[in-house]
């Protein structure tokens, strides 16, 4: 029999991926393509739903052509997606009703604050493991139905539906306006604030407090199940369709953090940093979220805490694209390397307020602590030092949290190419940093989930197996000097905060 791929489809926040694995976890081929980020306010982040499933179809074209396959070639297909990010359709046209709301996008400031009236930003944290913010999918919908004209009627007769980006692919690639499925998985069900996390359902009483119908919502499935195929006349005929990850799930689960108390934080748009508790349900006390990691098949469902940071790569977008200090990402390195340290400077990023462990929507970004002294790379420094400082606030409260002293990080990502950053992580953590020599974790992770559910793999062991490192991170450097960049840190962060009225 020929030798058959696996492909995954990674709809990111500036790209949608498609990448093709050999049963090794090896990348045959890669399409990408990225789309416009919509900036129509300040503090208002769209996407085009309709430009990213045209990506798609011909991100996944591009890699079969350049691996020279076809869709008989692949045993399965697996999806994964930027999380929370929101669209309502409609079933019966196709149309979306607006564009997807971004995870990153505020607007959504006052439904949130509203929503947790006497009871505050930890109304439902017990029963979703979230706090009311802006970053969830929930609230995003019930502003799609307050504001867009004849939304609402159009919901409650049934014809708009919701979901996040990996409902929208695979509702697409399964057929569409023509019996497309209607699924989602329970990692993403679990960023919308409208999943039980203990029962994997919908929680009938929060959807109502949102104002949002429950026939607009998918069906709950787990991670790892044949959920369909193909459509017929479509780019993948026949294939199954049978894993689907939010794309943090899906590092963890690419990164093989099998076991409790295994973590890995992946570097991208922002950063998000997930720790295995197992069949547990850990509640935090510490500003970090409790989520779903992942659910193979009928198996019981595997739980994480999560440290979720808004801007961490777009930071250095940011650097390149408003301030045009460079013009590709990876040269902020070379900036930061013209100077011996930040010179003094520190950059907090809450341009969408800041997310884990503070959860304030209402802080905004700062540079602080400038002087004459101050220039382009010291600047640079300040954009790289901030990811790594706001990882170590992340792996604070996860150790406070969850009484685990991590052994060393796993690391993925666009960032994790950047030396002089991971160097400085390892530093300010006081731990090795390692990363794969598969970087692409997240579109692994799904083709894994993927692979799992038709039998291609046998199960999390095959992933343990094709795990390898690349490199290492050491921590070298003085304990006085860590704690005293550290102690500038959160001092420079408390300028961010109540900045919105
Ligand atoms: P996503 O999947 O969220 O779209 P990626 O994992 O592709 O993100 O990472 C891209 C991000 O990493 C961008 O925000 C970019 O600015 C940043 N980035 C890429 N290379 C480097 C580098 N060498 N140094 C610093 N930042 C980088």
């Amino acid at each position: 029999m020929a030798e058959k791929y696996v492909l995954a489809i990674d709809q990111g926040t500036t790209s949608s991926r498609a990448i093709i694995f050999d049963h090794g976890g090896q990348i045959v081929a890669t399409g990408q393509k990225e789309h416009e980020q919509i900036f129509p306010r300040a503090g208002w982040v769209e996407h085009n739903a309709i430009e990213i499933w045209d990506n798609v179809r011909s991100v996944v074209a591009d890699a079969l052509s350049k691996a020279s396959l076809n869709h008989h070639d692949l045993a399965a297909v697996g999806i994964t997606n930027q999380r929370e990010t929101t669209l309502v359709w409609d079933k019966t046209t196709g149309e979306p009703a607006y564009n997807a709301i971004v995870w990153q996008d505020t607007r959504t400031a006052k439904i949130v604050d509203d929503l947790g009236g006497d009871e505050g930003q930890d109304k439902y944290k017990a029963r979703v493991g979230l706090p009311l913010a802006t970053y969830f999918a929930g609230p995003k919908v019930k502003w799609i139905l307050d504001n867009v004209e004849g939304a609402r009627q159009k919901a409650e007769a049934g014809d708009l539906v919701m979901g996040t980006m990996d409902s929208w692919v695979l509702w697409n690639l399964t057929g569409g306006v023509d019996g497309g499925l209607h699924y989602t998985d329970v990692t993403n069900a679990s960023r919308t604030m409208l999943m039980d996390l203990k029962t994997l359902s919908w929680d009938e009483e929060i959807a109502s407090d949102m104002t949002i119908p429950m026939s607009m919502l998918p069906e709950i499935r787990s991670s790892a199940e044949v959920y369909g195929e193909g459509r017929a006349k479509g780019l993948l005929p026949g294939v199954p369709i049978s894993g689907i990850l939010g794309d943090q799930q899906a590092a963890t689960f690419g990164q093989a953090c099998f076991e409790v108390g295994m973590a890995k934080n992946t570097y991208g748009t922002g950063n998000f940093m997930l720790l295995n508790t197992g069949t547990e349900i850990v509640p935090s006390k510490n500003g970090l979220l409790t989520t779903v990691c992942y659910k193979i098949g009928d198996k019981d469902a595997i739980y994480a805490l999560e440290g979720s940071i808004a801007v961490t790569g777009s930071l250095v977008q940011w650097l390149r694209d408003n301030l045009k200090m460079f013009s590709s990402a990876p040269e902020v390195e070379e900036l930061a390397a013209t100077v011996e340290d930040n010179g003094g400077a520190y950059f907090v990023p809450a341009f969408s307020g800041l997310f884990a462990p503070y959860w304030k929507s209402t802080a905004r970004g700062a540079l602080v602590g400038l002087t004459r002294y101050v220039n382009r790379g010291h600047i640079a420094r300040a954009v790289l030092e901030a990811t790594a400082f706001q990882t170590r606030e992340v792996l604070d409260a996860m150790e406070a949290d969850s009484g685990v002293k991590l052994a060393e990080l796993k690391v993925d990502g666009g960032m994790t190419g950047n030396e002089m950053l991971m160097q400085f992580q390892a530093d300010m953590l006081g731990v090795d940093v390692v990363r794969p020599k598969v970087a692409e974790t997240t579109a692994l992770g799904a083709a894994y989930a993927a692979g799992i559910a038709v039998g291609f793999w046998e199960g999390e062991q095959d992933v343990i197996d094709n795990w390898a490192e690349d490199k290492r991170w050491t921590p070298n450097m003085d304990d006085g000097d860590q704690q005293r960049l550290y102690r500038n840190w959160k001092k420079a962060v408390t300028r961010t905060f109540d900045w919105v009225d």
